[in-house]
């Protein structure tokens, strides 16, 4: 009879990848990771929640029939189709006018919405709390109310919980109830993309690569997977073994950037399937190329290099850490490893500080080590510097002095290199290089959340851990230039 219970949190899961909400059911609790981005959502939401009602909420059923304005706690449950239970845990019920079994009140849920627009997600969750409030209050729920931001710039959105909705939930609960019973797990999410918010990632990822899933391919999303297998081409063995001219045939009826992009996905397919890096450029004769002196032809007379790490809350469009680790070149040559003595340098931008202040910390700093490249991994730190400097108002000749110290080594890793690694973000790259973090299992996602905990609470600690990890991207991308220095004969 426990098979039979729905409760809202799985049928969220289930609406993200139909694969989680089994794997909530049936899965390990053991082997699913810790991930920041709940607490971040729920931390958001209790933001939302607390611009809204700014009085602390009443708890469960006595807070209902005592007329709270806002009510947490309160567990519903009904039988839904199907001989199904449905239980749900409504976030927040705020209190609206109408009678109801609790007097001359009623309750509406409310729902804080992360990302910029209502999902499928949001709307049948709120239609399932919808659904079990009316039949526990006695009284119909007509709307429900989605909040997103906080302060002033609180957004409210109401949404109408009308017969529509109600009609794709009583669609979707059996076929969830189904899946649930189901002895294997569904198959692993079209888009993989979506997995890095997931607490059972660990598990999917190893078998997705068990599996040899096209996924594992760097350059496949849902989209290209989908060409493929109408090809036949089921698994990234079977890719590394196809002839690319004719798979560049094949996908050019969808599309010439399929054709142009098919060589490109067989030799990352083989590239992984025998492990060994391939380089993509031979070197051109000294003079005729910058690619001569290797990927960084910048690092041959430059006295040391700046490599520089932002930290951004990408919701708040607000990059709080400029980091850079100073690496003065030796007598010799460039360091093998990384030395304890680098100086690390955090500049942190708080937005109440303004940003003409940022800049002058940012233009000292910079100056102090003239005509250094400064390395990153990634275009984001190019643009958002350059961009910065643009709303400062520098004069040309300063923004092009930028344009040619920032050095992006993804970019230049890319032009020369292709790696066996399932993706060429900093973290995936670094680690097939051997590098480690220092503090383990922390991602940006974490780093954020300390990054708002701090803000709103302080604490010492969480800035060193957020300045711990913003070093180790530092020291990470310097791993990266050290492996492609070492290739450069
Ligand atoms: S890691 Fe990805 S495939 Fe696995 S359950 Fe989560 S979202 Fe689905």
């Amino acid at each position: 009879m426990v098979q039979k219970v729905i409760t809202d949190r799985l049928l969220r899961s289930w609406l993200r990848c139909r694969r989680r909400a089994w794997l909530d059911r049936h899965g390990d609790p053991g082997e699913r990771l810790w991930t920041a981005h709940r607490a971040l959502a729920l931390s958001d939401q209790l933001a939302s929640f607390q611009s809204l009602l700014p009085q602390r909420p009443g708890h469960g059923v006595a807070a209902c029939a005592a007329g709270a304005p806002g009510v947490v706690g309160l567990r519903l449950r009904s039988p839904g189709p199907g001989g199904i239970e449905l239980q749900a845990h409504p976030a927040l019920l705020e209190r609206v006018s109408g009678p109801s079994v609790w007097g001359e009140h009623a309750y509406r849920p409310v729902l804080g919405r992360q990302g910029r627009n209502l999902t499928r997600e949001h709307r049948l969750v709120l239609a399932l709390w919808g659904r079990l409030l009316a039949e526990r209050q006695g009284a119909p729920v007509p709307q429900a109310l989605v909040v997103a931001g906080a302060g002033r710039g609180l957004q409210r959105e109401r949404l109408t919980l009308s017969g529509g909705l109600q009609a794709q939930l009583d669609e979707v609960l059996p076929r969830l109830a189904a899946e649930l019973g189901r002895r294997e797990p569904p198959p692993l999410v079209a888009d993989r993309k979506k997995c890095v918010l997931c607490g059972w990632r660990g598990l999917c990822d190893q078998d997705a690569a068990r599996q040899g899933h096209l996924s594992e391919v760097s350059g496949i999303g849902g989209k290209r997977r989908e060409l493929l297998l109408e090809q036949g081409i089921t698994s990234l063995p079977q890719l590394a073994r196809s002839d690319p001219e004719q798979l560049a045939e094949a996908l050019a009826v969808h599309g010439e950037q399929h054709r142009e992009i098919a060589a490109t996905l067989v030799a990352q397919a083989r590239v992984q399937a025998s492990g060994a890096p391939e380089r993509l450029r031979s070197a051109p004769a000294a003079g005729t190329d910058p690619g001569a002196a290797g990927p960084l032809p910048e690092l041959a007379t430059a006295a040391g290099v700046l490599l520089y790490d932002i930290e951004s809350d990408p919701d708040a469009r607000d990059d709080f850490l400029h980091g850079f680790v100073v690496v003065p070149r030796t007598a010799t040559d460039w360091p093998v490893r990384p030395d304890p003595a680098w100086r690390y340098q955090p500049l942190l931008a708080l937005q109440e500080h303004g940003e003409a202040r940022l800049w002058q910390r940012l233009r000292r700093y910079l100056a102090r080590y003239p005509a250094w490249p400064v390395l990153h991994y990634g275009e984001t730190e190019r643009i958002a510097l350059l961009r910065l400097a643009e709303r400062q108002g520098a004069r040309e000749a300063e923004l092009a002095g930028l344009r040619t110290r920032l050095v992006d080594v993804h970019a230049r890793l890319r032009g020369h290199w292709r790696l066996p690694v399932n993706s060429y973000g900093l973290k995936a790259v670094a680690g097939w290089q051997g590098f480690r973090w220092s503090q383990a299992g922390v991602d940006g996602a974490r780093c954020l959340l300390w990054w708002r905990q701090w803000r709103r609470d302080g604490g010492a600690a969480r800035l060193r851990r957020i300045f711990q990890y913003n070093r180790d991207d530092n020291l990470a991308t310097w791993a990266v230039v050290r492996w492609l220095l070492d290739q450069t004969p």
